[in-house]
């Protein structure tokens, strides 16, 4: 059966009619409307109000909590030295955890109703509207869902007196993630480290798609290797 070609009407909320586009949806996705004004995603206000954060909503909420759980570990006995190296473990942790989910899941290819619905509120959006301010950090409902599945896992890999202090550092690599994703759309670096790791995040939105999955990539691509078709890109630029 060949699907009748769909069009997304931008003026009305885009979340159930992007499932509409088929496999048509992977290259609208990639085509990047690049204004700081973003779409309005759902009909009613409640879900659309969850989709909105302002980007210093995350250290504001999540610093607190990253300090209690560090607090935790430190009532239960863990000495400072042991508590920085678990903090420091922990955002090693986050920058694995936020590389593969990035890599292996966010640029999934898709194509049935719901699948294109899903990536397009997981990450989707943001590569479709690169620039818009509310929709680029994580929102905090959702991480803070996700947070149990993070728990357990680090459970799975420390003592009772270190998970917290482990989780805290995931935590607090997330924040420090999702803060330094936000600069690099909307500040101006002036460091040399800053303004590069900026072109390398541009250049996964605007350029070379199979590259550049996260903001520690560029050591993490080393490890995994890039994708065939990234050679291919870099050769054609
Ligand atoms: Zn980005
Ligand atoms: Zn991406």
């Amino acid at each position: 059966m060949v699907a009748q070609e769909f069009t997304v009407d931008l003026d009305k909320p885009l979340v159930f009619q992007v499932g509409h586009l088929g496999e048509a949806y992977q290259e609208w996705v990639h085509q990047p409307i690049v204004s700081v004004e973003g779409p309005r995603f759902f009909e009613s206000d409640f879900w659309e109000s969850l989709t909105r954060t302002e980007w210093y909503a995350i250290p504001i909420i999540w610093l607190p909590v990253v300090c209690w759980f560090i607090l935790k570990s430190v009532r239960m006995g863990l000495t400072l030295p042991q508590i920085v190296v678990m903090v420091v473990l922990g955002i090693f942790i986050w920058t694995l955890l936020e590389y593969t989910l990035h890599r292996f899941l966010f640029h999934i290819k898709t194509k049935s109703y719901w699948a294109n619905t899903i990536h397009y509120l997981l990450h989707g959006c943001h590569h479709k509207h690169p620039m818009d301010g509310l929709r680029l950090v994580f929102p905090p409902a959702a991480t803070a869902v996700l947070l149990v599945p993070f728990w357990n896992l680090v459970k799975l890999i420390s003592t009772p007196s270190t998970t917290p202090a482990l989780f805290g550092g995931g935590l607090l690599g997330y924040v420090m993630y999702d803060c330094t994703h936000y600069y690099l759309h909307h500040g101006q670096p002036t460091s040399n480290a800053a303004r590069s790791l900026k072109k390398y995040h541009l250049n996964h939105h605007f350029r070379i798609q199979n590259k550049g999955f996260g903001i520690t990539s560029a050591v993490w691509d080393r490890v995994f290797g890039t994708l065939p078709q990234t050679k291919a890109a870099e050769k054609a630029r």
